[in-house]
């Protein structure tokens, strides 16, 4: 009875694995073809939803965060339900999923970070910045870190837009901290941080970074904070000049940065010093802990597809620092039964549908979106065409579906199951009530909200609620 799926009869089953924002565009894709019928099961390895926007975003970027309200709506359709607080491979497994659902989609993002691969990055006072992203954002796996934050210097590697949130962060006062919804743990730390530098090092020029112009202004405006900049940083090559003519945004990113190269005065208590065509080759250590980094200067040179990559030119420096910060990139990490293609860091895929990479052959019922599908690269916005478009695939697929048995379609089968498994389990209710208590202890000291930032402690508060 193929052709019934998709119908008030046959409602498509859909699992989605992962919360973040690809996920719910996923599931508002699938909700809005008026043509189908369909439930969705999402299914998330941390009790609270929302993945980087809650867990990625910066805290003083409160505005973002407000697209929330856009996934709550459609959490509200009767045809969707949340199981926060499984895991999959162990709470709910590849066989599980083939057995319940007709389509499975993968929305679990880049859960790792890259190595740059040079000696003494595994130092003490050396991690990914990923890290200390999700500790100052409360996500329960990185709660129990602690930073080293006696230093007054801290060295931060890369010129994407996370680099611009760690070496931000780490300068903006606790005034401006304290109304935000940082978790208060990193909260204190960061009162009593005794950072006053922060080196970022791009290993390309200011034409190449990665960042986008509103996060480089905010640079120039943070209270108390100059912002260096060497001019001679600044004088382009040809082909970055003349790369400038199609890209608006590095254009303008030019334009901030002479603008900032061309302040005399710098009087502040703390500092962001931006350097370009700066790699590290070497971090230093003594008894175990970073020391310092040594870096090599690059000039650019052309590949054969036009683009321009570093090459060191001999020139070495010592900056001296006791913490590093590498921010060059998340990394996907292979989920259990599921392809992974290890030079992408992805979900094997051919345009959302997972592919066994030595073969090509698409699984069928699999498929992808987001950061798990393209790589860690696009803001929030970028995956709504993104999802669209590997639910399309999805729906072009229907005539070839297998479906699940009559009998394991019933949607209380998989409660059933959890149950047995997994029974704290957080549904979307529950997770409003945590969303509440958070504002409600946020409202009383006039923050947007106080994170819940250890799973026991969400379990608890539900067990009270
Ligand atoms: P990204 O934009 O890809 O930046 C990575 C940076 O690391 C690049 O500057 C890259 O340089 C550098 N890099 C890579 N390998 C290196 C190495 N071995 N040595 C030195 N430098 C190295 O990634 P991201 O900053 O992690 O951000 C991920 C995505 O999230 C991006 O799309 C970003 O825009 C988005 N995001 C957005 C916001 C926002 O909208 N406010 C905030 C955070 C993140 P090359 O260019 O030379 O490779």
């Amino acid at each position: 009875m193929k052709h019934q799926t998709g119908t008030e009869s046959q409602p498509l089953r859909v699992a989605i694995i992962g919360a973040g924002p690809a996920a719910f565009y996923a599931a508002e894709s699938l909700f809005k073809r008026s043509e189908l019928i369909c439930q969705i099961d999402m299914f998330n390895r941390l009790p609270t939803p929302f993945g980087l926007v809650r867990e990625g975003v910066a805290p003083d970027h409160e505005s973002i965060k407000s697209v929330t309200r856009i996934y709550d709506r459609i959490a509200t359709n009767p045809n969707f339900r949340y199981f926060g607080n499984v895991t999959f491979g162990t709470d709910i497994t590849h066989a599980d999923l083939k057995e319940f659902y007709d389509q499975v989609i993968y929305a679990v993002g880049a859960q790792s970070d890259r190595k740059m691969g040079i000696p003494g990055e595994d130092l003490d006072g050396s991690f990914p910045a990923t890290i200390f992203v999700g500790w100052y954002n409360g996500h329960p796996d990185y709660a129990e870190r602690q930073f080293d934050l006696t230093q007054e210097r801290v060295v931060v590697v890369g010129n994407g837009n996370v680099a611009m949130d760690v070496a931000r962060i780490l300068v903006t006062s606790h005034e401006r901290l304290a109304k935000t919804d940082m978790a208060d743990y990193a909260l204190e730390a960061l009162r009593y941080s005794k950072v006053r530098e922060v080196i970022m090092l791009g290993r390309r020029g200011p034409a190449q970074a990665t960042f986008t112009n509103p996060e480089l202004k905010e640079f120039g405006e943070l209270e108390g904070v100059d912002v260096i900049v060497n001019p001679a940083d600044l004088e382009l090559d040809e082909t970055s000049q003349a790369s400038l003519e199609s890209d608006k945004t590095a254009r303008k990113n030019l334009e901030t940065l002479r603008g900032y190269a061309a302040r005399t005065e710098h009087n502040s208590s703390r500092r962001i010093v931006m350097r370009f065509l700066v790699s590290p080759i070497e971090v230093l250590g003594e008894d175990g802990k970073v020391k310092a980094v040594k870096i090599e200067k690059n000039k650019l040179v052309a590949q054969d597809d036009g683009t321009l990559r570093p090459r060191g030119t001999g020139q070495f420096e010592t900056i001296e620092t006791g913490m590093l910060m590498r921010s060059v990139g998340y990394r996907g990490v292979a989920l259990m039964g599921v392809p992974f293609d290890e030079s992408t860091g992805t979900i094997a895929n051919i345009a959302g549908r997972v592919i066994q990479p030595s073969s090509g052959e698409v699984k069928p019922g699999e498929y992808v979106v987001g950061w798990a599908k393209r790589g860690p690269t696009g803001i929030i916005g970028t995956n709504k065409p993104d999802s669209a478009a590997t639910v399309a695939a999805m729906l072009e697929d229907l005539p070839q579906l297998n479906p699940v048995s009559a009998e394991k379609r019933d949607p209380a089968r998989i409660e059933q199951l959890l149950k047995e498994r997994k029974p704290d389990y957080v549904s979307y209710s529950a997770w409003n009530k945590l969303n509440a208590l958070e504002i409600a202890r946020g409202t009383a000291q006039g923050r947007p909200r106080i994170k819940l930032t250890r799973v026991a402690e969400m379990l608890e508060a539900l067990a009270q609620a």
